[in-house]
């Protein structure tokens, strides 16, 4: 009887199961960007209506290059290197020009970039002439053997490679001298509290080819002692793509972000843990740092084109835009309130 019965109750059960709904297949978008211009104490309060209006202009202007060559069918790698050399250029930043001071009054700057085609990188580190240093780590990515090349020696090979050097005068704004002659008469930074220290850029895409890229730079912490190293440039720590997991850009409080290397910790948490994007973010930026004080956020997209702003600072630069959906910019906590007059 219980023979005759199983083929009967296969084709059942077979007949049953072609009549239930597809599980839907999550399709990615054509292209997806996140860019980030800094965490920390970014609150509506200590903002003016001419101060939130010019970081969301500029946030915006990055994010529209870098889209424009999305939507133009071109690669992840050229949005976000087109992203962050419009934010180093803009001296709202601490990147590029506007960058920080260091306590010996230098301006050094670091910056990484990585593919997540082919897990291909490039950095530089402590570099004090470049204009644009994130065209310095792509140069280092894709016409040098190495992955990370510091002063002198990034300086020589990004003359040589015909990228633009400046005196480092071009980098300085009054507002960032101010800041620094203030902290060296007091010395009050000496212990590096995160407080106002934000404007570190970075941008993470997703290209119509599937591939992933990201890329972060800055002149790191205020008052940093000369040739301190943060996380910006530190493939795994502020930045890290692959294919098979997300793109990452991290900013914050390095020291930290290295100790735990953040970006490709998360991608580890997807990859051989099986989390969500959005789950291996809360885990890392809301619990592990907050539990040692280690202020800073993470801009990420995963293969799904699934996109995540974390931060655990009162706010984050940040703007994002997928294929065919309206553009988010956003500066506080969420929800955001409306800066008075
Ligand atoms: N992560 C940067 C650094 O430590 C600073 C920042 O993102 O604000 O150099």
């Amino acid at each position: 009887m219980k023979t005759a019965l199983t083929p009967l109750l296969v084709l059942l059960i077979v007949g049953l199961s072609a009549c239930q709904p597809k599980p839907t297949e999550v399709v990615p978008p054509a292209y997806a960007l996140v860019i980030h211009g800094g965490a920390g104490l970014i609150k509506a309060e200590n903002m003016t209506r001419e101060m939130d209006s010019s970081y969301r202009a500029s946030l915006s202007e990055a994010l529209s290059a870098g889209e424009a060559i999305l939507k133009n069918g071109g690669t992840s790698l050229d949005a976000i290197t087109t992203a962050i050399t419009i934010l180093e250029d803009n001296p709202l930043f601490n990147a590029g020009r506007g960058a920080v001071f260091n306590a010996q009054g230098f301006i050094e700057h670091d910056a990484s970039i990585m593919s997540g085609a082919d897990k291909d990188a490039g950095a530089v580190g402590a570099v004090r002439n470049i204009k644009n240093p994130i065209l310095a780590a792509r140069k280092v990515m894709e016409e040098s053997p190495h992955v990370f090349l510091v002063r002198e020696g990034a300086e020589q090979f990004a003359a040589l490679k015909g990228l633009q050097i400046v005196d480092p005068s071009w980098f300085m704004t009054h507002k960032q001298r101010e800041k620094y002659e203030q902290t060296k008469a007091t010395q009050l930074e000496r212990e590096f509290p995160l407080g106002e220290k934000h404007g570190t850029v970075g941008a993470v895409a997703l290209d119509k080819f599937g591939n992933l890229a990201a890329g972060t730079s800055t002149g790191g912490m205020h008052f940093k002692h000369s040739g301190r190293l943060g996380d910006s440039p530190v493939i795994g720590a502020g930045t890290y793509a692959d294919n098979e997991s997300c793109a990452v850009s991290a900013t914050g409080h390095g020291e930290y972000f290295i100790r735990f290397g953040v970006a490709h910790d998360l991608s580890s948490r997807m990859k051989y843990a099986g989390m969500s994007l959005e789950a291996a973010a809360e885990q890392v930026v809301m619990h592990d740092l907050v539990k040692l004080d280690a202020g800073g956020g993470i801009i990420a997209i995963d293969k799904a084109g699934n996109i995540c702003m974390k931060f655990n600072t009162a706010g984050m630069f940040r703007a994002s835009v997928k294929a065919g959906e309206e553009a988010y910019v956003g500066l506080y906590g969420v929800p955001e309130i409306e800066v008075e007059e």
